[in-house]
């Protein structure tokens, strides 16, 4: 694994002033020296991703957006309305970008709107210059996310990267996600470039489809420490242990994790948690099925056993059902078990 640190990288800065001398970044047909970025999805990620990557490309650079909800390009428009333009469709966000960046929930989402970017294939005929980068930052399957690579590859009409994050809305927000790369060597660093304006790591696992596998493996493991944390949360304050002290005892022990630490599921014990207001915010419980899923599915695929996967969806099917917890941060399988609140 490489981490490559935005800060500590000797790149190219994009500053307004590199912009201006530099003819190598034109792309439309005009050959304007000005660079051209595609957006594509502004959900609950991409609208403060694409809200920081046009504050940080360079003024006279133009940033093309689109969302099936009108609503979220009508309002980026009206708080961003400098060097922003809402395209008709996809496919016109692929012809005038030389960067195109996609955040979109499901492998479905992303396969239709890659194929309405590729197809007819003639993209390149309608841009010149630099070779146009396809950043996915949804967390979709590999399988599907290698389809669309060998779409965009196959055809020439631009290179691929599969580009996960976590961080949450939060880190979105204040441009300190951490990405998770998967692509070729050459890629590396002008994807690093690109991402950076939107968060703080870029981490490069290896080539194509290296960066949902890592993201589905740390996301299966969280998925299963929540469970467990809940558990012996549940189970230690049933027997009379003082929530806050068993917290403690755990947190400075073998079974410390990111929910027993930072996201404890029992109200109380970390001041401003989703536990503690009522699982609000936070990761939600369809998201962590979601993720889950598809970590199994890629196990699956590959052959490789899990033994604990299966009844960990049993229960986030079971809870996501549930009316008491439905729409919560996914550490409410706390109040699904019965815990004490
Ligand atoms: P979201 O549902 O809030 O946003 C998705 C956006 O895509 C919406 O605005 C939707 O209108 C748009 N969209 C759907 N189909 C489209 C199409 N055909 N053309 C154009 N736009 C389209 O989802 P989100 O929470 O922003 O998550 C996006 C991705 O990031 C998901 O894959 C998710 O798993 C991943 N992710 C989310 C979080 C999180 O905390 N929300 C954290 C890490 C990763």
């Amino acid at each position: 694994m490489r981490a490559v640190s935005a800060i500590a990288l000797p790149l190219r800065r994009l500053t307004p002033a590199s912009a201006r001398q530099s003819s190598r970044r034109c792309f439309s047909s005009s050959q304007s020296v000005h660079a051209t970025w595609g957006f594509i999805g502004l959900g609950r990620m991409g609208y403060p991703m694409a809200r920081n990557l046009r504050a940080k490309i360079p003024v006279d650079d133009t940033l093309i957006i689109q969302d099936v909800n009108l609503e979220a390009t009508k309002k980026f428009l009206q708080e961003s309305p400098e060097g922003v333009i809402v395209a008709d469709n996809v496919r016109e966000v692929a012809e005038k970008s030389e960067a195109v960046i996609t955040v979109l929930p499901e492998p479905h989402h992303v396969q239709g709107v890659y194929k309405a970017m590729l197809q007819p294939p003639s993209l390149l005929k309608e841009g010149s210059g630099k070779e146009r980068i396809f950043i996915d930052c949804s967390t979709i399957d590999p399988t599907t996310s290698r389809e669309v690579a060998n779409a965009a590859h196959s055809s020439g009409q631009g290179k691929f990267v599969d580009a996960p994050m976590s961080g949450g809305v939060v880190g979105a927000q204040a441009g300190t996600l951490t990405f998770m790369i998967g692509a070729a060597p050459e890629l590396v660093e002008r994807a690093t470039e690109i991402l950076s304006m939107m968060g703080r790591r870029v981490l490069h696992l290896g080539e194509q489809g290296a960066g949902l596998h890592g993201k589905l493996a740390n996301n299966y493991l969280l998925a299963l420490n929540n469970i467990a944390t809940a558990e012996a949360m549940n189970m230690g304050i049933q027997w009379g242990l003082d929530p806050k002290a068993l917290a403690h005892m755990i947190n400075i022990s073998t079974g410390k994790c990111w929910p027993s630490e930072v996201n404890n599921p029992v109200p109380g014990v970390i001041e401003g948690s989703p536990a503690s207001r009522g699982y609000e915010g936070g990761f939600g419980v369809a998201l962590a099925n979601k993720d889950l899923k598809l970590a199994l599915r890629a196990a699956k695929d590959a052959g490789v056993k899990l033994s604990l996967g299966e009844h960990a969806k049993q229960l986030y099917d079971e809870v996501e059902a549930d009316p008491n917890c439905k729409g919560k941060d996914f550490s409410v399988v706390y109040r699904y078990l019965g815990g004490k609140e």
